[in-house]
């Protein structure tokens, strides 16, 4: 194709990845200003412009990439994130960058490899300033301030609105203000929780004497009708998405963070309205981070206690590799998609280890008996609330029962059969699940340890 066969579009994504890949910042940032949807296009085998950058050791543009919100999930033909490019080509600093490896870090705690990629709802995007849960004056201050943010759940779900384009069709969280919620704050049923200010972007405005505060996020949830609240934002095509588990995998990286946060909260809130000691009701206090007993009396009013505090609870997903190390073993639950197959996972009972966890939950559901297990990653999953700790193990025994309670089959799958299916090539075996999960990170996370990619 020649150049003159290119759309107008086309021919701004290719000016973008040829200045990725010389690491033109100045033309990347005016060409991105122009048309932000550029930003996660692609061209040639599937590379983004973070990808090219990446590749071509162009750390301030990989920078500006990111604060443009490029995703780095995104995957070129040969299955290859940003990360992976930078690792394979040995530029660290990027790695780091694009990892969650901070430098100093790296240094006072050295270890084999990079730090763990980030996985999706786990960036921390607001500065949860729990110290500011105490201060009434302040948070009340905020409540009014016409800068502040509030998201609003109603049941749960949070109200997003659709890009108008329709090929990226991303998903973002509806910013409402405080004129477009305040009769809602006033109602009984209402529960409203303080989630953090935004971080300011240049260092130097925070030492500016009398330099106004960042915008600070609440975020609401209510059981008015969702019709009648989709009425108060100024965004077009807003919803509230039905099915969580899914629909949330289509925010951004910075807002899946935001969420991840706010809803499980919000979900603690919504089942623990009485005092789980004795019964009473109770108040909400510290910007919605505690629920106190109305009853004097109660012996959850002395000492700390864990039921006045929002709960997380701990999972194991683990990779389990045969002994040959060329095969893992994944599962299926019945209500998994056709040939879809993931990692096994499991809670972590009281009193026992992540590694106890892992081996138990693998011989429970699979048969299989693991030895070595290694942490690798965790991921807040606000489904509600739980904390998906990441391992890889190794077998020690090979033959497979499955309980069939808990899962439909489990089977070892050879490497090759993975990369395919990672590929997403002409008709692979399996599928794995999507990217934003913890389980095809720990795949991925597999495979890129022993390949040249
Ligand atoms: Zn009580
Ligand atoms: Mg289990």
């Amino acid at each position: 194709m020649t150049s003159l066969q290119l759309s107008a579009k086309e021919e701004m994504v290719e000016r973008l990845l040829d200045a990725a890949a010389r690491g033109d910042l100045n033309q990347v940032s005016s060409l991105l200003a122009q048309v932000p949807s550029l930003t996660n296009q692609t061209g040639y085998s599937g590379w983004t412009a973070l990808m090219l950058a990446a590749r071509n050791g162009h750390h301030h543009v990989v920078e500006k990439l990111l604060s443009l919100g490029c995703d780095k999930f995104s995957v070129n033909s040969s299955s290859q994130t940003a990360y992976d490019i930078a690792k394979f080509w040995g530029h660290r600093h990027i790695a780091g960058l694009l990892s969650r490896a901070d430098a100093e870090c790296q240094r006072i705690l050295p270890s084999n490899g990079l730090g763990p990629q980030e996985n999706y709802f786990s960036r921390e995007t607001l500065d949860r300033l729990s110290g500011k849960r105490t201060d009434k004056l302040w948070l009340e201050a905020k409540r009014s301030d016409p800068d502040t943010v509030y998201l609003l759940f109603a049941n749960l779900s949070p109200m997003v609105t659709q890009e108008d384009d329709a090929e990226k069709g991303e998903t973002k969280l509806c910013r409402l203000r405080y004129e477009e919620v305040k009769d809602l704050l006033q109602k009984p049923s209402t529960v409203l929780i303080f989630i953090g200010m935004e971080r300011t972007k240049s260092p130097s405005c925070q030492t500016e004497d009398g330099a106004p505060e960042p915008p600070v996020w609440f975020a609401i949830n209510t059981d008015e009708d969702a019709a009648e609240l989709l009425k108060r934002c100024r965004e077009t095509n807003c919803s509230f998405p039905k099915t969580p588990n899914r629909d949330l995998l289509k925010l951004g990286e910075e807002e899946a963070g935001v969420v991840a946060q706010a809803r499980s909260v919000l979900a603690w809130h919504n089942r623990y309205s009485f005092c789980p000691t004795c019964g009473s009701g109770t108040r909400l206090e510290e910007g919605g981070y505690k629920r106190s007993c109305l009853n004097s009396d109660c012996r959850s009013l002395k000492g700390v206690h864990n039921t006045c505090y929002p709960r997380v609870d701990p999972v194991v997903i683990m990779l389990v590799i045969h002994p040959d190390g060329n095969q893992c073993l994944l599962g299926r639950k019945k209500i998994f998609p056709a040939g879809l197959f993931s990692c096994l996972a499991g809670f972590v009972e009281p009193g026992e280890t992540i590694e106890d966890a892992v081996r138990r939950e693998v011989e429970e559901e699979s048969g299989v008996k693991v030895g070595p297990v290694q942490y690798v990653s965790c991921q807040p999953w606000p489904m509600p609330s739980n904390l998906m700790i990441g391992c890889l193990a190794v077998a020690v025994s090979t033959d497979i029962k499955v309980d069939e309670n808990e899962i439909e089959e489990a089977r070892w799958f050879p490497r090759q059969q993975v990369i395919d299916s990672l590929f997403r090539g002409a008709s692979p075996a399996f599928t794995v699940p999507p990217r934003q999960t913890i389980a095809h990170q720990l795949i991925r996370h597999w495979i890129g340890m022993n390949s040249n990619l």
